[in-house]
């Protein structure tokens, strides 16, 4: 009936299916125990097409700070990870030195688990091979990157990782998902959580909002996975009001870009592929990577009046990717905006990126020219509720049985794409506190 109120109960709930709240749920399926999902986005499907993706996007892609960084989030069951280059970077050593969490043992369970491997030759298209062999010249370690990837689905016919993997190669947290709902986890989609309800300091449930109207979940125990963005949002909703306004980090990310007179672009090419990591210590990683075509033309178009060779160059042109490290810095307003000024070290790591990319790309045969790089955007928000700041180090909030696990925790600016960090904190979370009934 409507306006009715849908009641449901559950041992566990955890709130958001990307790669933090999939890998909760499938451990603790693993285990057993009675866990419902709930996930304010559909599942999308088909995936690898573009009016998929524009469902799946927040704010149809253009989502940005009140300053004017555009930030990428998808809402959807596997979160980020259905339009994430599926690289797999090992965290920083920072962690376990100076937070004393230790994941190695559950890095080492995921490598194993999902066969990480750094991308074969066969995968490596010809414009990334291009830039490889001129950032070599350059002087710089840049060799094939680790993958979440099944090579064996894998070939270069369609470089649509961006807008989701059709063939099933990339993982993606929805493999988690569909593990954990075959082990008897309930998934309830298009179910926003509104907030989270406690009483005497400990968590009691979860209200929200569904397809069909207002549902009420009681609960021993809220796992809060809505990502950097969402979790924070859905804290101070539940009058956790200093979550996300003691700054965060997003990884801010700008592309270079460049034309060469003849031979194969970057477009057709798996994005990520190959790049270096040795100035990873100074706040700086780089890779090869160009945006799929729709967001290449309207980038062209917003950039004002352009020559014809930019646009006609498309097929030909390479790309290189710097992501920085950035402070912490922002804050999430209660209404749902976001502010975060981008401001020194980052913008200096970005441009010092900037010019080694141009380098290798006129190296690559690239006319001085035709380089061109694109505002900074992010793609990585977190750090917005960071343990030891307001969390403890078994990821619980000041609420009893309220814990947070997605890339809100990372207790410092990363600079580096965090889901190998995030599935090992789920699993930690998992074997060393919620399996002991905490
Ligand atoms: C284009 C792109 C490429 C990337 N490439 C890489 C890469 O190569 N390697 C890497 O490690 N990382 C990469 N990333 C980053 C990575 O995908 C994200 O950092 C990661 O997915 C974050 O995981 P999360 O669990 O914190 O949140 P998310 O993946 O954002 O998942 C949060 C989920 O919670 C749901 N949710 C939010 N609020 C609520 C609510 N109130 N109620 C119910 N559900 C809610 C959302 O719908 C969403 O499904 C990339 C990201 C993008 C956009």
């Amino acid at each position: 009936m409507a306006g009715e109120v849908e009641r449901l109960k559950a041992q566990t709930v955890v709130i958001g299916s990307g790669p933090g709240g999939a890998t909760v749920a499938r451990e603790l399926a693993r285990r057993g125990k009675e866990v419902l999902v709930l996930e304010e986005g559909a599942y999308h499907k088909p995936v690898g097409s573009w009016l998929t993706m524009l469902k799946m996007l927040d704010h149809m892609g253009n989502f940005a700070s009140i300053e004017g960084t555009q930030m990428v989030r998808l809402l959807t069951v596997g979160g980020s990870t259905v339009s994430f280059c599926g690289v797999a970077y090992q965290p920083p050593a920072w962690l376990k030195d100076r937070h004393g969490i230790d994941i190695q043992p559950y890095l080492d369970e995921i490598n194993a688990e999902l066969d990480i491997k750094p991308m074969p030759e066969s995968l490596i298209g010809g414009g990334s091979r291009r830039i490889m062999a001129a950032a070599q010249e350059e002087g710089l370690d840049w060799k094939p990157l680790p993958h979440f990837l099944d090579a064996s689905k894998c070939d270069l016919s369609c470089p649509k990782c961006m807008i989701g993997c059709a063939k099933g190669a990339k993982w993606t947290a929805r493999e988690f998902v569909e593990e954990a709902t075959a082990a008897g986890v309930r998934l309830k989609t298009q179910a926003k959580a509104d907030d989270v309800l406690f009483d005497g300091g400990r968590v009691t449930g979860v209200r929200g909002t569904g397809k069909t109207g207002p549902f009420l979940v009681e609960a021993e125990r809220v796992v809060v996975a809505g990502g950097g963005l969402g979790t924070p949002m859905l804290l101070q909703a539940s009058g956790l009001e200093d979550a996300g306004r003691n700054g965060f980090f997003i990884d801010p990310l700008q592309l270079t870009t460049g034309i060469p007179a003849k031979g194969p672009g970057s477009h057709k090419d798996i994005p990520m592929t190959c790049g270096t990591l040795e100035m990873q210590d100074e706040g700086i990683i780089m890779t090869d990577v160009i945006d799929p075509w729709p967001l290449y033309y309207f980038g062209m178009v917003m950039g004002g009046p352009r020559k014809a060779k930019f646009y006609t160059g498309f097929p030909r042109t390479l790309g290189i990717m710097t992501k920085s490290r950035d402070a912490l810095t922002g804050s999430i307003m209660p209404d749902g905006k976001v502010s975060k000024p981008l401001g020194s070290p980052e913008l200096d790591l970005l441009a010092k990126g900037r010019e080694i990319a141009t380098r290798v790309l006129v190296r690559a045969g690239c006319a001085p020219d035709s380089i061109l790089s694109a505002p900074p955007r992010g793609a990585h928000p977190g750090g917005t509720v960071r343990i030891d700041d307001f969390l403890d180090r078994d990821l619980q909030t000041p609420i009893a049985g309220l814990y947070v696990c997605d890339s809100s925790v990372i207790p410092e600016p990363m600079g580096l794409p965090p889901v190998m960090m995030i599935l090992g904190l789920a699993k930690r979370l998992v074997n060393e506190t919620l399996e002991k009934g905490a």
